[in-house]
């Protein structure tokens, strides 16, 4: 069955079209890699899917393992097993990160039928994947993104990934200037994360973070809708050749 399908998606934001007929299916399992030229609209996809505020939808349909995502309020989604990393992750002074991640962690659980963790068995859990992101523990007492540098945003990210194991995650890394150190975490982490049950899309221009996380297919999102779909040889081509070949119309090889 398909886990994540997108039908003739058209959304805008500001009274702005910005997709316009996107289709996508995601199978469990699967990995998806999105490219595209810059303001194609493949970050709003991710807030469409993940239910941002201020991004409406027109026409089509987004079903996450039979049920419909365009329904639901952005906390719905999130317990249906949504995982949006964000490329700017807020603040949110006072909450601390352990606290912020238990709550979400006791959401998911108790959305999935299953009994709230106890502290201990939460903070064991929390040391084995802040390990696994090279985060020390200490960052996780402090306010929730306080004070954090991008490399350590994007290791929070991935590690609350880690701990919530959503069903779908969709992971934007198009604008956010990821070093080597970090792409290789978000790397590991999508990596440890893949299994049988679990889809991933991966929005990126890096053709070299798909040296670490082997994508099943890629596609090229472009004006609001995907024009190309291939194997992970797709993203060779595209970082050879770039994204105006795409347009050319037979006719112009003539
Ligand atoms: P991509 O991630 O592919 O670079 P985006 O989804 O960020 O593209 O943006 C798609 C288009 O939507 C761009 O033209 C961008 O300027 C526009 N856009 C995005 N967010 C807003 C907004 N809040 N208000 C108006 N236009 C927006
Ligand atoms: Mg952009
Ligand atoms: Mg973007």
């Amino acid at each position: 069955m398909t886990m994540l399908s997108i039908k003739n998606l058209h959304a805008s934001v500001e009274e702005k079209q910005i997709l316009k007929g996107l289709n996508l299916e995601v199978k469990p399992g699967e990995v998806h890699a999105i490219m595209g030229p810059n303001g194609a609209g493949k970050s709003t996809l991710g807030y469409v899917l993940s239910g941002r505020e201020g991004y409406s939808v027109q026409d089509g349909s987004a079903s996450l393992q039979g049920a419909d995502l365009l329904d639901m309020d952005i906390e719905e989604r999130a317990k249906a097993g949504l995982f949006l990393a964000f490329q700017y992750p807020v603040e949110i002074p006072g909450v601390s990160n352990l606290e912020f991640l238990k709550a979400a962690v006791d959401a998911q659980r108790e959305a999935r039928g299953e009994e709230a963790l106890s502290s201990a068995e939460f903070l064991k859990m929390a040391r084995e994947a802040s390990k696994q992101v090279n985060l020390p523990i200490e960052f996780l007492k402090r306010g929730v993104n306080e004070g954090f540098s991008g490399g350590e945003k994007k290791r929070n990210e991935i590690l609350q990934m880690l701990l919530l194991q959503p069903k779908l995650c969709i992971l934007d890394e198009s604008d956010s200037g990821l070093d080597i150190d970090a792409l290789q975490v978000v790397a590991k982490g999508v990596n440890s994360l893949r299994s049988p049950d679990r889809g991933f899309i991966v929005v990126t221009h890096y053709q070299r973070l798909l040296d670490y996380i082997k994508p099943d297919f890629v596609h090229v999102l472009s004006d609001g809708k995907i024009v190309k779909s291939g194997d992970a040889s797709l993203a060779l081509e595209l970082e050879e050749q770039g994204y105006a070949w795409l347009n050319k119309q037979p006719e112009d090889d003539a």
